[in-house]
């Protein structure tokens, strides 16, 4: 299946669309719609009440994009946060070498690789560094004094707040903190929609262990963060670990592994979980001078906590889930999005069968009837076949229809948007059904 199919979907039905369209487009970044902000916020609101409200010793914060220049010289990032890149002299394209070159990239000989857009031979360059961190200035004057960073990782706000949290919240290690927020990246080769954009967001837990406890903590992550996969509906055999040779390993890390989720386009990485060792503190110890270790009161002692961290990006599994979800039912001729209805944008469509005969007024009813529990929207345009094709396109599991039977006795029609049949039930178990419904949801 082609992305293609995705993209278009999601532009019909208000799931994503391309930046600045009326402009002719912003490469690489994308607004979301009605749909899409919402499947978003339900995807991160799970991830967040996963991390924060399942886990005594794990909190959030929100810290700033903007920070102070010196953490990201702290961080490696000034010097090393750079891709590898090679343009083509024929065609003037730019890529990634390490997205050309399955092996080790050093042992390459460039003229003898072909363009990938072009077709060329011979005209690669060799690999330069580029760095992807955005720069910007602040206040009236732009020289080099008061250059900032927008963060291209929300990390760095943890590991610089994670004593004041401490402190604030009196945690013992081991504990995490968590945070959702946007990062950027100047990345060359932007492709494949919102799976790699300049402007995206991450979902990153930082979680502070001691020394020697890491590797135990490291194999607990895995273990834990493979299963919010399958609670969004995304079956396991679509999931799998990569672990990173020698020659990918962040400066930062000793152990790493992506999660990878299989794309239309190809395995490729949603979520990244890294033992980052005390790298990162000892950096800020070293460059803003202050003490950066904690105190272990029962053992009295002081020490520079061990990290593992787990960072996803919400945008990646956003695609992830649509890519899992598309299903074209040939048989039925439609198109479904099979989302779990835990995180569906829309739970429930009322639809009286006709407007008249005081239809519509019953739907109004039943809409806030169930408003309060789910999320609702009435609908009476078209026939109900186009309106219940329209709702298995946005991923609607539910779909409610007011008859003539409805006047008579109360009762209503539940449409299950995967196998398209209807029961019929009262309108005051509804709310019971429905939610027995999500509760039990299989694929
Ligand atoms: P890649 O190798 O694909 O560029 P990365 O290894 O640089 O990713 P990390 O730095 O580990 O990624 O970031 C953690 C997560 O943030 C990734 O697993 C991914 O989900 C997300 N992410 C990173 N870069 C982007 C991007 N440009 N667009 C969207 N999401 C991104």
């Amino acid at each position: 299946m082609s992305i293609d199919k995705i993209v278009s979907l999601c532009k019909r039905r208000g799931f994503i669309f391309q930046s600045s369209e009326i402009y002719g487009g912003f490469r690489a970044v994308y607004d979301y719609g009605p749909l899409g902000i919402t499947l978003k916020n339900n995807i991160s609101q799970l991830w967040w009440r996963n991390m924060t409200q399942l886990h005594e010793n794990i909190v959030g914060i929100d810290s700033g994009i903007l920070m102070h220049p010196k953490i990201w010289e702290a961080s490696g990032h000034v010097g090393a946060f750079n891709d590898p890149l090679v343009d083509c002299k024929e065609c003037k394209s730019r890529f990634r070498s390490d997205e050309l070159i399955d092996n080790d990239t050093d042992k390459i000989n460039w003229l003898e690789v072909q363009c990938p857009k072009c077709g060329n031979t011979g005209k690669l360059t060799e690999p330069r560094q580029f760095n992807l961190m955005f720069k910007t200035n602040i206040g009236a004057v732009e020289d080099e004094s008061n250059i900032a960073f927008l963060r291209p990782e929300t990390a760095q706000g943890i590991y610089v707040n994670y004593l004041l949290v401490q402190n604030a919240m009196r945690l013992k290690i081991p504990f995490g903190i968590a945070q959702i927020g946007k990062a950027f990246r100047n990345e060359i080769v932007a492709r494949n929609f919102i799976f790699r954009t300049r402007e995206f967001e991450q979902m990153e837990m930082q979680y502070f262990v001691k020394p020697g406890n890491d590797d135990d903590a490291l194999n607990a992550w895995k273990k834990e963060r493979m299963i919010f996969y399958e609670e969004l509906g995304i079956n396991s055999s679509k999931l799998r670990f990569h672990q990173h040779g020698d020659s990918e390993l962040a400066h930062y890390a000793k152990e790493a592994w992506d999660i990878e989720f299989e794309f239309p386009f190809g395995w490729s990485e949603i979520e990244g979980i890294h033992n980052r060792t005390d790298y990162d503190l000892a950096k800020h110890e070293e460059f803003s001078g202050k003490k950066m270790e904690i105190f272990d009161q029962e053992k009295n002692e002081r020490f520079l906590p061990y990290i593992i961290e787990t960072s996803a990006g919400l945008n990646r599994i956003l695609l992830a889930v649509l890519s899992h979800s598309y299903w074209e039912d040939k048989e039925n001729n439609r198109i479904v999005m099979k989302l779990h209805p835990k995180i569906a944008p829309i739970t429930t469509v009322v639809c009286p069968l006709l407007k008249k005969d005081g239809l519509p007024e019953i739907g109004h009813k039943v809409v806030e009837i169930l408003k309060p529990h789910f999320n609702t929207i009435y609908d009476q345009q078209g026939s109900i076949g186009k309106r219940y094709y329209r709702q298995d396109e946005a991923g609607t599991p539910f779909c409610i229809t007011i008859d003539h039977q409805t006047s008579d006795d109360n009762s209503v029609t539940l449409r299950h948007r995967d196998t398209q049949k209807q029961d019929r039930i009262p309108i005051e178990q509804l709310i019971k059904t429905i939610n027995d419904n999500m509760e039990n949801f299989n694929e």
